[in-house]
């Protein structure tokens, strides 16, 4: 079986092709109820607002969560752990939707 170590792997921090696919850039989503957006230099640095005016985690270049540090399925870590949004908190190591992220990203299952 699989080591579900989320600190070796980071696949779910990667807006999956799906979305890319349909050019849907809006990954993860910000509530007002998340405590990051108290914080005006972590929005600056990771945040971004759509037109609606909703936030969504940044994304780099890559299509990874800019919070995401280190490489992919190797040692990674998020620079806003203890202020992560809703989402990224409801993401269960072996549910059926870590195991579509590390598939899509060659990691085994
Ligand atoms: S895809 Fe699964 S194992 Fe990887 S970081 Fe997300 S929850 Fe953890
Ligand atoms: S905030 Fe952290 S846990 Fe959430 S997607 Fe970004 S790197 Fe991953």
């Amino acid at each position: 079986m699989a080591d579900y170590d989320c600190t070796r792997c980071g696949a779910c921090c990667v807006n999956p092709l799906e979305n890319r696919a349909e050019g849907y850039t809006e990954y993860v989503t910000v509530t007002p109820r998340d405590a990051l957006l108290k914080h005006p230099k972590i929005v600056e640095r990771y945040v971004v607002f759509n037109d609606d005016g909703h936030a969504h985690l940044k994304l780099d270049a890559g299509h990874r969560c800019a919070a995401l540090k280190g490489g992919l399925g190797r040692k990674v870590r998020c620079e806003i752990y203890a202020l992560r949004p809703a989402p990224c908190r409801r993401v269960e190591a072996g549910s059926e939707g870590c195991l579509r992220a590390r598939r899509e990203q060659g990691l085994p299952i």
